[in-house]
């Protein structure tokens, strides 16, 4: 779906998930986008993200870390750790359009939904919002809306997909 080599992703991973779990998103993600995986690189988490009263990590200093630190551009870290960002109890991931994204397995027990949610941030990374359609880019503020949702992008997403990559910016 994405021709310009410009989009293919990193992806990060906290070295305690193991990597026959990050190949198997890597393909999924792969198929979904039409884009390559550049590289599978491992990275911990960073303990100035740590929020220690709520004992969890806030995800947008892990994002920022990567875009303004890192100067990363398209990748996918994924880790382990229960992320928040502010008045929002916990997220399973969050996103910039056209920079990355952070998820956490935290709280997906499968690899189903570790599939999913990887897809549905790589989404926002290429330029999709949020859906009402039977989506994998339905917003879920639950467990339970996390795991009823399916693994594909409906053809309206898929639609879209075509024409934001035009307005992606370089
Ligand atoms: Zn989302
Ligand atoms: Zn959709």
């Amino acid at each position: 779906m994405i021709n310009s080599k410009k989009r293919d992703l990193t992806v990060f991973f906290d070295p305690k998930i193991s990597l026959d779990e990050i190949n198997t998103i890597a393909e999924e993600i792969s198929c979904t986008y039409g884009i390559q995986i550049i590289e599978k690189s491992e990275l911990s988490i960073i303990s100035s993200a740590l929020n220690k009263s709520r004992n969890q990590y806030n995800g947008q200093i892990l994002l920022n870390y990567l875009i303004e630190n890192k100067k990363q551009r398209f990748f996918l870290w994924i880790v382990k750790d229960d992320l928040y960002i502010p008045f929002r109890n916990f997220v399973f991931g969050l996103a910039t359009k056209n920079y990355g994204a952070v998820l956490t397995f935290h709280r997906l027990v499968s690899i189903n939904m570790k599939i999913k949610e990887s897809i549905h941030e790589c989404g926002h990374i290429y330029g999709l919002n949020h859906c009402k359609n039977n989506c994998v880019m339905q917003y879920s503020s639950s467990f339970n809306e996390a795991m009823n949702k399916p693994l594909k992008l409906c053809q309206k997403c898929q639609q879209s997909l075509v024409s934001s990559i035009d307005t992606l910016q370089d």
